[in-house]
């Protein structure tokens, strides 16, 4: 069994204050395959005040001297790539080649990506033509509480220390509890890179004592968070105490409107885009608004898709979904899918219960509900499963409104061929995102929600931004 029970602060792996363990579960296994500890408030206050201590330098630190520190870094994480896959198979249950490739490999683009806006950026600049002596400098925020969760675990990671270290701010890591292990690894390259000691900081621990103590720390200056809808509101009850800036990812009900226009394999790339990742991702299209002349022939169509769609065991190659993150997330999955059935929604495939074959392990047939009304608790809920609910529409107008009753607005989809009614619907959906048929949001897009969603942006330039207050001088010359 692995043993990850030291903290990364200022630079050396230290040995909790209070020792407090818990076991990592494989959710394959339902064995456990490490022990962390879980910081306490002592914890936090060190890898806080290290990281305030560094900021008086890392602050002012060069554009050039951070480039090549991340490109040290990148150059690094390409040669644990196979490392930090087997630790997102192990903690999450992410299958081998989607691990491989996607999960593992949004950490590498992001990486790449950030190096590139990093270069770009002019952190000072006039005004305007119009005022050359109003200079904006654009400053690091400071000390950031960066708090993320299991389900893209190196994707969400990426997307916060990346910028961070990329725009000048020191941070405190707090990886979740459920999957911390690739976390640590990249601990790991920050220290083999050579960044300052102090700069970043990693303290492993659970929401209500770890993630608090560091979101109330008076020192931190901006919490990035990503996670549930519920903790984003707590988090930010905690920043408005002393005006900390908050950036938070929270959860998504997309809606994926299917036009009956729509090109051949939209029905099919919908299902496949819900089921993903055992359905746990914000964006995921879990809503399908399907125009009623073509709905019939598009519930045959998923009735027998998802009853063909592949549940197996994470270590073997191939397309298949793996299990859920844990026990808890499984039962809840499984209360939503008896709920869908007491409220009157058609099963047409999956259901209660584990698939066939797969005693142990948390996994979840996929499954699909027709004739969903939006009102149902199927269409308002956050599942994180492979569940689809789908629900027929006459009119644009309607598949609009239904789309937009939701608390969220993460990502909506679109499949039509028709550009004009592209545009029209594009404009009028209350998300951070529009995904149109199939072509996908780039990785350097802003990614973010309207409403319960979230506030603020990742990736790309904007995503830089977020880690960077503006400075106006007036009466440069
Ligand atoms: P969660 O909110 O339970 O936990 C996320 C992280 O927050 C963990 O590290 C956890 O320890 C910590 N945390 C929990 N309560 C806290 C508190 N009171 N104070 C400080 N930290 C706290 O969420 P989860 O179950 O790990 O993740 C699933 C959720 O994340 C889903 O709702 C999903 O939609 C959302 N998500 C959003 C995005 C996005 O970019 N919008 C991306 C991935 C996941």
């Amino acid at each position: 069994m692995i043993e990850k029970k030291n903290f990364y602060i200022n630079g050396s792996w230290v040995a909790p204050k209070n020792q407090k363990d818990i076991k990592v579960i494989n959710p394959a296994t339902e064995k456990s395959c490490a022990v962390i500890s879980l910081g306490g408030k002592e914890d936090i206050n060190d890898a806080v005040l290290a990281a305030k201590e560094a900021f008086k330098t890392w602050g002012f630190s060069s554009k050039q001297e951070r480039i090549k520190l991340l490109e040290n870094f990148y150059v690094l994480y390409k040669k644990r790539w196979n490392d930090i896959t087997e630790a997102i198979i192990q903690e999450m249950g992410a299958p081998k080649d989607f691990a491989s490739k996607l999960q593992t490999g949004t950490g590498a683009s992001h990486t790449k990506s950030f190096i590139r806006y990093l270069k770009e950026f002019e952190f000072e600049k006039p005004l305007g033509e119009h005022a050359k002596n109003q200079r904006l400098i654009y400053e690091p925020k400071g000390v950031c509480a960066l708090i993320t969760p299991w389900n893209w675990p190196i994707n969400q990671v990426t997307l916060k220390v990346i910028p961070a270290l990329a725009s000048g701010c020191t941070m405190v890591l707090k990886p979740s509890e459920l999957a911390p292990l690739s976390a640590m690894i990249i601990a790991e390259l920050i220290d083999e890179a050579k960044f300052p000691k102090g700069v970043f900081n990693l303290v492993n621990g659970d929401g209500a004592t770890t993630g608090d103590a560091l979101t109330s720390h008076p020192d931190v200056n901006m919490i990035s968070f990503t996670g549930s809808t519920r903790a984003g509101a707590l988090i930010s009850q905690n920043a408005a105490k002393d005006f900390k800036r908050v950036s938070l990812e929270l959860g998504g009900k997309g809606a994926n409107i299917i036009f009956k226009d729509a090109d051949s394999e939209a029905i099919e790339r919908g299902a496949f885009r819900c089921f993903r990742n055992s359905g746990q991702s914000c964006n995921a299209p879990t809503r399908m608004l399907v125009e009623k002349t073509i709905y019939d022939d598009a519930i045959e169509r998923l009735k027998k898709y998802a009853s063909e769609f592949k549940v197996d065991d994470p270590n073997k190659e191939g397309e298949h979904i793996g299990p859920v993150i844990s026990d808890v997330q499984f039962n809840k999955i499984q209360g939503l899918i008896q709920k869908g059935i007491d409220e009157g929604a058609k099963l047409i495939a999956g259901g209660p219960g584990k698939p066939e074959g797969l005693k142990d392990g948390y996994y979840v047939k996929p499954t699909v509900f027709a004739d969903v009304n939006n009102d149902m608790e199927i269409a308002r809920t956050e599942i994180f499963g492979p569940v689809l609910s789908v629900i027929p529409f006459e009119t644009e107008e309607e598949a609009i409104q239904i789309a937009n009753d939701t608390e969220y607005g993460l990502t909506n989809y679109i499949q039509t061929k028709d550009n004009d009614k592209v545009q029209r619907v594009a404009r009028k959906l209350r998300s951070g995102m529009v995904d149109v048929n199939g072509a996908g949001i780039a990785v350097d897009a802003p990614f973010g929600g309207f409403k319960h969603s979230g506030i603020g942006r990742e990736a790309g330039k904007e995503g830089l931004l977020e880690f960077l207050e503006v400075k106006s001088v007036g009466g440069w010359n």
